[in-house]
Formats: C-alpha cells, structure tokens, sequence
C-alpha cells in the first residue's frame, strides 16, 4: 500500500491556527467583543480586564442579547447574523461581518457568555472550554450581552509567551478603547482594571470626548472639519498647526465608525498642512469618513483595519480638500506678544561679569544711573543681541485687516526690508521676501494646477552646457518644467535650449534659477512634497530680495497681492510672513523701567545675575 503523507487537521487545531489571525493579544480580544457590543446597539459598554487581559476580560453591554438559539451558535465558526450572502459582503454597516470571533476566542481561552433579550423572560448562560461541548443554562440578569474570557491562550503556550510585559498588553487596550472613545461619541465607555476605574466617558461631542482623552488644552486648539465631496462627508477636526508633533499619535481616521489606518489619507493630511508644520513634526487630527460601504471593501485583512476605496484617489482628495479648506477659513497670523509679567528691560553681563540692562525688544543697552553707581554713559555702547525678546504666537484670524483695503492707509518700508503698517490694534510688519514668496508659491503652483503657465519668451533661445545625469534630470522633469512655463528645446546634436521661462522670474538670472531646480529633488505627482519642493524653491529664488527698495505703489501692489492668498500667514517653508506688534505692547514698551534687583525677571536664556 503506498503511503499517505496528508490528513485532515483536527477541529480544534484548525481553530487555534485560524485563532491567531484574529486574536494576536488580549488587546485584538477586547476590540471583538466591543465591536460585537456596538453592532447590537448597545449605548453603554464597559470592560474589565485582570492581569492585563490575561486572566480576565470581561465585556458587558446593554444591546440586543442574544436569543438560546443563536447563544449556542454564535462560537461555532463562521457563524454571524451579519451577512447572509456575497452581495453582502459590499454592503457592510456593521463592524463585525466574518463571523470568526467569538469561535476564535473560544478556540484558545474558557469562555463565557450571559446574555438575555429585552423580549425573554429569561436569559441565557454559554460555558466553553477547548475540546469539550459548551454548556448552556437559564441565567437570570440584565437585558444585554456579557462575555467573559478567562486564562487566555492558557491552552497556547507558543503563544502566551509572545505577550509582552503587562504595562504594554494594558496600553494596547487603552489605544483600542481610545479609539472606540473616538469613533463612537455617542456610546458610553468604561475601562477598569482589576484596582480601579480608569475611563468613564459620557456621550458627547467628539471634541469633549478629545478633551476628556488628551487634555482641554489641546482640545483648545482644535479646527473643526466639515465638508463633502463626492460622496464623501468628512467630519470631526485638525489640530491647530502650533499643537503638531513630532511623533504620529493622535492621528484618527474612522471609515463609517471603523477605526482604519491608511497610509494615503495620512499623507493626504500632511499635504495640507504643508508649509505649515516644522518639517519632522506632524499635525493631529480626528477625521471621520462616511461613505457608501458599496464603494469601500474592508474585507481586506481578518482584523479589518485596513481597506480598500473603490477610488483611492478620490478619497485621497476628498481628505486633502476637507483639510485645505479648513485651514484656510482659518487664516492664521502671527502676532508678536510680548509677555505681560516681563519687564522691558533684562539685565545681561558683560564680557567682564558687569551687569548691564538691555532693551528686550531692540536689543540696545540702556545705561540708568542707579546700577553700581555708575556713571551714565560709563557702560560700554553697542548692541547686545536681544534673547527671548518676544513670545510668538499663531492666533486664527479671520482675514488681514480691513486697513489694507483702505487705499489711505500708510505704508514705510524699513531697511529696505520690512513693510511696517499702521492697523487699529497695532503695527503689522511683513517681510517683503518672505511675501513676495507667499504670492509666487501660489501662483505657480496654481499655474501648474490649472495647467496655465505664462512663459515669457526669451529674446535669444539660451543654449545650456548640460552634464549628462543634469540631462536625464532635464528629461525627468521636462513635463513640470513646462506645466510651469519653462520652454525648453531639445537640440539636434543633444543638448538643450531654453526658449521661455516663467513671466515672474527675475531677468538674467534664468539659468542659474533653472539649474537649481535641477538640483532639487524629483519630479512626481502633484500631490508628492517633492512637487511642491520644487515649486518653494522656484518660488524662493523668484522674489523680491530683501535690500531691495520698493516705491509705496510696489508695497502696496505686494500687501494687495498678499491679501488674495489662500494662506498668507507663512512661507512655503514655514516662516511668518506678517507679524503683529500689539498697540497695549507697545504702550508697555514705554513704562518705567522696573528698579534692578527688585523683581526683575531674567528673559529666557539670560543667566541671574547675583544683585
Ligand atoms: P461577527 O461579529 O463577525 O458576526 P462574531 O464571532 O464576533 O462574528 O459573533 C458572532 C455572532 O454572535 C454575531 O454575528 C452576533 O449575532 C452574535 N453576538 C456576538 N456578540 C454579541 C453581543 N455582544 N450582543 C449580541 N449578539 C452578539
Ligand atoms: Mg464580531
């Protein structure tokens, strides 16, 4: 007889080996049963876990219950009342579809079940335990659903010890709970451990529910986001650019209450908030997604966090769209404060350990006569750098005041760099640099959107010696270059010649402006930073520099022009374009100078001096 080498596995292995792509950790154990508790409709669900979820999990929620019937089938495998057919499958409302879980929990754990039906006089009790026939009993309890499961994986010992320590098995469970805190404002959570309660949350709006989480003061700076495009609705918020991270928590993406992780909607976000976040820091944000399940698979992975759009690209517009609109209805401008308890004057040391006050704000010194009793004038002249003059903040404003609109209001540039003008509240200072490259960052990259770029033809084409790899580089970005408005022509022996070049390019300078980009990274798609990087960089060496002098017209042409921009407050690469000096700051400027040694306060990185 020849031999076999194959067999059926037995049930309870085929289980165990199709337990671990659902259940990794007591952590993928909770986030089951509590999907099961929010898709019977349960507005409350609170859970226990002892031993970080290795003794005991414990879930109980106030939904539907379970009839005897379907209690005895609910562990087998690929038992659901959720789907019925494929078809189905395309039309998922509910968070739980495959059928798997509770067989998979039982499969590696004792596990119990009560529940009880708001219509049975009596409810129910499931015991299981691997490799022996569930038992059934009349319980009698709340209407609602309890699942217990005890000793996890006690059964699984190849398993049980890749659990990490219990500290970090806990705090999966919180991220889990946080998320579902999250993603169901209108549920009730409850998180206990075996000592205490550690999470109660009320029903409530998202942004309480983010305050009640991670602190009012970063629920302070939250913007809110609503829109709908093509048949995506996005709701919930971004945070303020000042409140970004370096590290990628509070992040939340929810595809119809569904906590998903996607990489494309992510970088959808960062491409909003380009320019707008220090680079290696990244914004958080809580963003709901609600679409027609028909046009999204989420049966992608068993854990059913990641998924699929039918239109990936559509929904990562739909993302960026959202989030460009609300941070452009939120205008945000920089004020310059300077903070209240502050004096005016800091007291710094000479080379020789003298002491010295200085003007916080410009950085002279000032030489009051009281100090040591030294002769007025006796100090040395010069300028002490100003350290910590001023706090910065980026407040939301609605629009740049109405005063630039006004064609009498006054304008002074300033050391041929500044534009400083006189507003109700204050003085607005620009940086006509870093303005100007505001104005031409958008122009260009709308020119390259809309695919209408002005090319100015050159008087004489301008041959370029090019190195080979500065050709292929050529020919890599030959279509960017011209959705821009350089017109470049391939020679007959090889190389190239520019024709036109973009209308706002400073004359003479073509070539080496041409150069640079070519020296900057790739060429990609419209949404890639690289993309934007190249057009920064264009826009950087195209404007006005400072030194530069500008008639009243120009500055007023330029503040126009500022005005118009979908973000006027920062520069592509992140610095303010208009700063505020607050009239009451001013004012404060002026006061007495406070008496040295009675309460003045060092500026930060200014060491105490000893009188
Ligand atoms: P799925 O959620 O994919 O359907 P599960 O194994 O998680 O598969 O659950 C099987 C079935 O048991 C569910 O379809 C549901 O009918 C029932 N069930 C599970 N948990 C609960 C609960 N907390 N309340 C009511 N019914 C539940
Ligand atoms: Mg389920």
């Amino acid at each position: 007889m020849e031999e076999q080498h194959i067999w059926i596995l037995p049930d309870l292995i085929a289980s165990q080996i199709a337990a671990g792509e659902v259940v990794q950790r007591p952590e993928s154990v909770v986030k089951e049963l509590v999907e099961n508790a929010l898709d019977a409709g349960a507005d409350t669900v609170a859970v226990t876990v002892h031993g970080a979820g290795k003794r005991l999990i414990h879930v109980v929620d106030n939904g539907s219950g379970m009839s005897r019937a379907d209690l005895a089938l609910c562990i087998r495998r690929h038992a659901t009342s959720k789907i019925r057919t494929l078809e189905d499958l395309y039309r998922i409302r509910t968070l739980g579809f495959r059928g798997e879980a509770l067989a998979s929990i039982a499969a590696v754990a004792q596990l119990e079940i009560r529940t009880r039906r708001a219509d049975a006089p009596v409810g129910w009790r499931l015991l299981s335990e691997p490799e022996t026939e569930p038992r059934i009993e009349p319980y009698a309890g709340e209407v609602g659903t309890q699942v217990l499961v005890r000793n996890l994986f006690y059964n699984v010992p190849a398993r049980r010890k890749f659990l990490r320590s219990e500290l970090t098995e806990f705090r999966l469970i919180a991220d889990t709970m946080t998320r579902f805190v999250l993603g169901h404002p209108l549920v009730r959570f409850l998180l206990s451990d075996e000592h205490s309660l550690i999470l109660d949350v009320a029903p409530g709006r998202l942004e309480e529910r983010f305050a009640t989480l991670f602190g009012s003061e970063l629920a302070e700076r939250l913007l809110p986001v609503n829109a709908d495009y093509e048949g995506f609705r996005i709701w919930g918020f971004v945070g303020h650019p000042e409140c970004a991270r370096p590290v990628r928590t509070h992040q939340f993406f929810f595809l119809n209450g569904r906590w998903i992780s996607h990489r494309g909607l992510s970088h959808a976000v960062y491409t909003a908030y380009e320019h707008l976040l220090e680079s290696g820091t990244y914004p958080l944000f809580v963003l709901h997604l609600e679409v027609d399940p028909e046009r999204v698979d989420v049966n992608v992975h068993p854990q059913k966090h990641e998924v699929k759009f039918e239109d990936e690209r559509q929904a990562f517009s739909a993302v960026l769209q959202a989030v460009r609109e609300t941070l452009g209805r939120h205008h945000l401008a920089l004020t310059v404060s300077l903070q209240a308890a502050a004096p005016p004057l800091v007291v710094e040391r000479t080379e020789e350990g003298q002491p010295l006050l200085v003007n916080r704000l410009t950085g002279e010194l000032v030489a009051p006569q009281h100090i040591e009793g030294r002769p007025r004038g006796a100090f040395p002249t010069g300028r002490v750098h100003p350290r910590g003059t001023a706090s910065v903040q980026l407040l939301p404003q609605p629009q740049i005041s109405p005063e630039l609109t006004e064609p009498s209001y006054r304008c002074w540039q300033v050391h041929n760099t500044y534009i400083f003008w006189e507003t109700a509240e204050g003085v607005r200072i620009v940086d006509q640099h870093v303005a100007h490259e505001r104005i031409l960052y958008e122009r260009f990259r709308r020119a390259w959107e809309e695919k209408r770029a002005v090319p100015q033809r050159l008087l004489l084409p301008l041959p370029l010696p090019l190195e080979p790899a500065q050709l292929a580089r050529v020919e890599e970005l030959w279509e960017f270059l011209h959705g821009l408005g350089f017109e470049l022509q391939r020679l007959p022996h090889g190389g190239v010649e520019l024709a036109a070049v973009p209308a706002d390019l400073p004359a003479g300078q073509e070539e080496e402006i041409l150069r640079e980009l070519l020296a900057v990274g790739d060429a990609e798609t419209a949404e890639s930073p690289k993309l934007d990087r190249l057009i920064a960089t264009l826009a950087c060496r195209a404007a006005i520099k400072a030194g530069q002098t500008l008639s009243e017209q120009e500055m007023k042409a330029l503040l126009q022009e500022l005005q118009q921009c979908f973000l006027p407050y920062v520069c592509p690469h992140g610095r303010p374009v208009v700063v505020e000096l607050h009239r009451r700051d001013l004012d404060r400027l002026f006061e007495r100078p406070p008496v040295p040694g009675a309460g003045v306060e060092p500026a930060r990185g200014v060491r105490p001096t000893g009188f």
